[in-house]
């Protein structure tokens, strides 16, 4: 997909950070351009990808669920990714590049705590110091991820701060990288932030597209759509990266719909402004104020999204729409019963509307990414009574 600008999706994304980051950004950028270029880099990264990753992870042809909905769904199973979704793909390219440009103190933010997790383990791997920001709020409603965290090496950082969430970790951990910028890298866990990241993300990101293309191929030349949640956007860019250049592929992100009164839906609902050091669509009041946000899937409840989304909303190569809370638990449920998975609260949201999509369009061939498992969801899911 051309970009118009380096660092640009069309007038998205960019660099709005204070000017004591731009000399680490602008070595950050060189080092992903040069390291994506060395064959070393590329087989240590494919390396641990096939030997700690657990990669390539399958294909799933959903036979009972397709019966349901109408149709033929192939779920792509980042669910039986090491640590449980998506993230560790970015996670360990990341990690790899720090240790290429020296840095020994990695920092991450983590709203439910999947990307610390992934982020964690990476770092242990590879014998790297490991600082994880979590909103105080966030760390009692997701224990077993904190100590998930702390088993594999990490510090975790309770923020306690306003919100006690997901924004300000972010804050507190772009704090710690701006007093710290020579030893330190921050590893950012979706497609947002300030250039490079939303681009070296969907790069580490896009091994599941590239490999649901070729595994799909053994059923015909090309799905009709493919569908994904998105949060931030990573495991969509990711999973869109293999299709993008076909336009015969609908694409379709799908954002969280919430309880109708209060959503994460940005794309849908938002309009640009800037956040976390890229301009991209925001959820924000009419003063430019960010808004509160909800889901009840934590991975999606961010009121930013990543700035190649916003261009593929505004070019239409994207169609993004909406699921509800209440759609999603559904999904989770038939998922669970008819095929013997157990799919992440987010990643519901995406099987949820190829129900509706199968619904209004009957027997196309859709594959949907399955971008985590579930299991991280069920203390909360129980604990209020949804499932
Ligand atoms: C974090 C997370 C998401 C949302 O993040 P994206 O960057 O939008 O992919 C989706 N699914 C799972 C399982 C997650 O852990």
């Amino acid at each position: 997909m051309t970009t118009t600008a380096p660092g640009r999706f069309g007038v998205y994304g960019g660099r709005y950070v204070p000017e004591t980051l731009m000399a680490n950004l602008i070595a950050l950028e060189a080092a992903f351009e040069d390291a994506r270029r060395d064959a070393a880099f590329l087989a240590e990264f494919q390396s641990t990808l096939a030997h700690f990753v657990g990669r390539p992870t399958p294909l799933y042809h959903a036979q009972r669920l397709s019966q349901v909905y109408g149709g033929q769904v192939y779920l792509k199973r980042e669910d039986l990714t090491h640590t449980g979704a998506h993230k560790i793909n970015n996670a360990v390219g990341q990690a790899l590049l720090a240790k290429r440009l020296g840095k020994r103190r990695i920092v991450a933010e983590t709203g439910a705590g999947q990307h610390g997790v992934a982020t964690a383990a990476a770092c242990a791997r590879l014998g790297l110091e490991c600082i994880v920001y979590m909103g105080a709020l966030d760390c009692e409603r997701q224990r077993p991820n904190v100590e998930r965290m702390r088993l594999l090496g990490a510090t975790v950082k309770p923020c306690d701060a306003g919100s006690r969430n997901l924004k300000v970790a972010i804050n507190e951990a772009i704090r710690d990288w701006i007093a710290n910028p020579d030893s330190t890298h921050y590893l950012i866990g979706s497609v947002v932030g300030p250039h490079p990241y939303p681009l070296m993300v969907r790069e580490f990101q896009r091994v599941i597209g590239d490999e649901a293309r070729a595994q799909f191929t053994r059923v015909a030349p090309r799905p009709d759509a493919v569908i994904a949640c998105v949060g931030g956007g990573s495991n969509a860019m990711g999973i869109f990266a293999g299709f993008v250049d076909d336009p015969q592929v609908e694409l379709f992100g799908v954002e969280a719909g919430g309880d109708g009164a209060t959503t994460a839906a940005t794309l849908n609902t938002g309009r640009p402004g800037v956040l976390h050091g890229a301009l991209s669509y925001l959820l924000q009041d009419a003063e430019g104020q960010v808004l509160n946000t909800h889901s009840v899937a934590a991975g999606l409840d961010y009121p930013g999204v990543g700035p190649e989304h916003s261009f593929f909303k505004d070019t239409g190569r994207a169609r993004y729409e909406t699921v509800s809370d209440t759609e999603a638990l559904a999904a989770f449920k038939e998922t669970c019963a008819l095929e013997g998975i157990i799919p992440a609260i987010e990643s519901s949201h995406a099987v949820a509307f190829a129900r509706r999509l199968l619904a209004n369009r009957p027997g196309l061939r859709v594959i949907v990414n399955l971008s985590g498992r579930g299991d991280k969801d069920l203390p909360g899911l129980l604990a209020k009574g949804l499932v």
